[in-house]
Parts: C-alpha cells; structure tokens; sequence
C-alpha cells in the first residue's frame, strides 16, 4: 500500500501545514516544537505528597481531621500553565502525559489505602478487599461541553489503572453531578467558591448504591479544598465512606514553600 492510500499521507501534509501556521508550544512555557518540554513533564514526575494541611475547606471541624489528600505536584509556574491550557484551551495533546502522572499516582497510593480497605466493615457475604471507587469531582455541564469531555474524569480512570497495578481492586465512576445553577470554579475566590459549591454536588444513580462503598476523590488542582469538601458531603449523605483525595496539582499554602509537594523524594506519604 502506498503511504497515502490510508489518507495518513494527506493527514500529515496537513498537520506539516497547520504546524507551519500554528506552532506546537509546550503546554507549560511555550517552548517550540513540543507539547511538554522535558523540564516541564519532569515536574509531573514527583511521588505525592500529603496537603491537606493547606487546604482550610477540608477541616470537617467535627474533630476528625482535614480529609486525608496527596497532590503530585505544586500548581505554579510551569504546571498552572499546563493545566490551564489543557483544560480550558484545548490542548488534549497533554493528556497523555497528565494520565501517566495520574497513573503513577494510583501506584504510589496503593500501599497507603490498601490497609484502609481491609479495616472496613465488609458487605455480608462478600470476600476479599472491598473495589475502591475512584471518583472524579464533576465539572460544570457548560465546563464539560467546552471541553468535549469529562477531563477529571479521565485521571479518575488512570488513578484507578494504577491502583489495580498496585493491588488495590478500584474502578472509576463518574457518581457525582452538579447542579445548575453553580459556576465554574476557575477564577473564583476562596470564600466565593465555598458559597458557589454549597449544596450544588449531589450523588447520582441508584438510591442506596454507595452505601458503605470507600471512595478516592479525584480532582486536577486543589486550592482551598472547597470542591472535595463538597464532594465528601455529598458522598457521605449518599452513606459512602471517604477515604481521602487526590489531586494533580495542589496551591501551596501561603508562606509555605512548594518544595514539600512533588520532589521525588517528598515523605509525605506517612
Ligand atoms: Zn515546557
């Protein structure tokens, strides 16, 4: 067969033509001729590190302690850049590499909420570890329609892949919406997306189906822990068990260096 009978010749004139006319540019500092320049895709390589710490809408101020959750890396510089491009101007060529980071994620945690399954209550008649559910926190519809897809939604699933890897039995469902009426969170302040988020999460699908189900929560960036937050709450009046929280991404907190979240070596895993 001749290169172009499949029309994959034709496809990459074109792309050697749109490439003339619109660069290729690192998703995170526009360096040419790449969609993640190694320095950048490095920093999506750093083992998870706990943050909750920095995240004040977490604190269930119940006495029990911030929601446990780990971020892979700090959302600054480069990575901001990154996942803003990829989730708000279209650059789904950084998938990819952001579900391998996801993917890693889920191996990592593995040995950290392995030992939480099997301490809990089982169902009568079941045998083995309970399946984590991986959940991703939803988007907006408008959000979603803009962006083609459930992006948050495709690193649940990587986290779950790498948590199979590593022993852990999980799978990925999208069972929480949002309602209408709620903003995108992008752009908002603190305290405004407490108050846009209050009561806008609500668990989907079959009264009943997550009773007593553990749940990892899955979001690209946390900031002020507002949107796992609600999350919890919805999952927890859905009778689910919340384990903790994963994000891509995590603000450091003010005064606090980033350093401590995504080094390769970063502790916090205890
Ligand atoms: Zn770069």
């Amino acid at each position: 067969m001749r290169a172009d009978e499949d029309g994959s010749g034709v496809r990459r004139c074109w792309a050697d033509l749109v490439g003339l006319v619109l660069p290729v540019t690192c998703g995170g500092c526009e360096a040419l001729d790449v969609a993640l320049c190694d320095d950048c895709a490095s920093r999506l390589l750093g083992r998870p590190a706990r943050c909750e710490q920095g995240a004040g809408r977490l604190d269930r101020l119940d006495g029990r302690g911030p929601l446990p959750v780990w971020a892979t890396t700090p959302y600054t510089g480069p990575v901001r850049e990154l996942v803003v491009a990829w989730k708000d101007r279209g650059r789904a060529d950084l998938t990819p590499a952001l579900e391998a980071a996801a993917m890693r994620a889920g191996r990592a945690l593995g040995p950290e909420l392995g030992p939480a399954l099997d301490v809990l209550p089982r169902a009568p008649g079941s045998r083995g570890r309970p399946t984590l559910l991986v959940v991703p926190a939803p988007s907006t519809r408008a959000a979603r329609r803009r962006r083609g897809e459930d992006l948050v939604g495709r690193l649940a699933r990587a986290v779950a892949s790498g948590l199979t890897v590593a022993g852990v039995p999980a799978g990925a469902r999208a069972c929480l919406g949002r309602r209408g009426g709620g903003r995108d969170q992008v752009g908002l302040s603190g305290r405004a997306r407490g108050r846009n988020l209050a009561g806008q999460v609500t668990a989907r699908g079959v009264p009943g189906a997550l009773a007593g189900v553990p749940v990892l929560l899955v979001d690209d960036v946390l900031t002020t822990g507002a949107t796992f937050a609600a999350c919890e709450d919805a999952l927890l009046d859905a009778g689910a068990a919340v384990l903790a929280g994963w994000a891509l991404a995590a603000t450091p907190p003010p005064g606090r260096s980033s350093e401590a979240i995504g080094r390769p070596d970063a502790a916090g895993l205890a």
